[in-house]
């Protein structure tokens, strides 16, 4: 196969979670392989965690793919025998030595220079500097979430100081320079196919959420939340910043049925003077997300999600999605919400498979070595950077 290579190329995750170091020392060591699956980590995420389920999802990891590749990975990089008890025993006692110093080692190892950090999970957000400490130094660029900021402007009494607040929120975080895109996961409370409220029909609708408890129906929420995510689009706008929006499935809160790209269709293609990414390629409909990044200009897509939970997914998803959309708009991400072993393995992952892709592509002489090797640089770090100025 012809050869490309993209050893030593940097990576920029367009897409992770911060943590502490603490957090990292406060969980325990034997199940750290768990947290990193999509089983272990939906089940720390979503409202649906049950013990039982957790005793079941550790004994899964033993017949995921990703977690056997994690666990063979993370040896050769530990130096140790691949089973379960030399693994952690090994991480275990790295990550204790030296906190920072194991997690700057984890990213140093595949080039990981820079991440990506929504800091809207987990809640109460964790500081930009705290992130950056853990990572040993690895600097972080933010992305804010609006859902925690509509939680907290709902708290006031009316709906006008309900929205006055939330834009308060708004230019806050926009007067940030650290701060290089803006966060919705609408798709996890009311869906994607966002609807035109006017300010007379949300105000109603916020008297009936509040009556409601705040619960996430269509028919009460949704009117508000659509006429917020209208507000903070016309105020990212304002402020120049690109729109991060989660499209896909996710952990067992997500609403299922309103979450595809084709739910979000209308509204991007209404949304055309203003980057969005297109969080997580829409995985599982990753077809649908590459129609969509292939005929809309200003949607853009990250690989998280898909990257690394749908592991043997990657090769033809990258075929696919290379092979049609402007692989400019194309960018790597991991959606590390748990472990910081989730940065290496999946940059590994993501390096290897578009070398393989991208070989197949010269094979085919639809691309010359040195358009490949432009182009896998372009998805492991200068899309991220181009996008978003950094
Ligand atoms: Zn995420």
């Amino acid at each position: 196969m012809a050869r490309v290579d993209l050893t030593g190329a940097d990576i920029i995750d367009a897409h992770c979670h911060p943590f502490r170091s603490q957090d990292l020392l406060d969980r325990d060591p034997r199940s750290f392989e768990t947290r990193c699956m999509f089983l272990g980590t939906a089940l720390i995420s979503s409202n649906h965690a049950n013990l039982e389920a957790a005793a079941f999802a550790e004994e899964l990891t033993e017949t995921t793919m990703f977690g056997l590749a994690l666990r063979r990975w993370i040896a050769g990089y530990l130096g140790c025998e691949p089973t379960k008890e030399a693994v952690v025993a090994a991480r275990d006692a790295a990550l204790r030595a030296d906190p920072p110093g194991y997690v700057r080692g984890l990213l140093g190892s595949e080039q990981v220079v820079a991440v990506v950090a929504d800091e809207g999970y987990p809640q109460p957000s964790i500081p930009r500097a705290d992130f950056e400490a853990a990572l040993g130094g690895v600097p972080v660029h933010r992305v804010g979430r609006i859902e925690p900021w509509i939680v907290e402007a709902r708290e006031e009494g009316s709906f006008d100081a309900a929205v006055q607040r939330f834009e308060a929120a708004m230019h806050a975080a926009g007067n940030d320079p650290r701060l290089i895109a803006y966060k919705t996961i609408i798709a996890y409370r009311t869906g994607l196919d966002i609807t035109d409220p006017s300010s007379a029909d949300a105000a109603a609708a916020f008297d009936r959420w509040r009556g409601d408890g705040w619960r996430e129906t269509r028919e009460h929420a949704k009117p508000v939340r659509d006429f917020l995510l209208r507000r903070a689009f016309a105020l990212a706008k304002e402020h120049d910043r690109v729109f991060h929006v989660h499209v896909g499935a996710g952990d067992p809160d997500v609403n299922l049925m309103h979450a595809s790209p084709k739910d979000a269709f209308a509204f991007f293609v209404e949304q055309h003077d203003i980057p969005i990414l297109m969080i997580h390629s829409g995985w599982p409909w990753v077809a649908e997300a590459t129609y969509v990044g292939t005929v809309l200009p200003n949607v853009y897509m990250d690989l998280s999600e898909l990257v690394p939970w749908g592991w043997g997914q990657i090769d033809w998803s990258l075929e696919m999605i290379l092979g049609a959309v402007p692989a400019a708009k194309v960018m790597h991400g991991c959606d590390e919400s748990s472990e910081p072993e989730m940065f290496p393995v999946s940059a590994r992952l993501v390096r290897q498979a578009l070398e393989r892709v991208l070989g197949r592509f010269i094979e085919r002489d639809f691309l010359s070595v040195g358009d490949a090797e432009s182009i896998g640089r372009g998805v492991l770090a200068d899309n991220v950077r181009r996008l978003h100025g950094i």
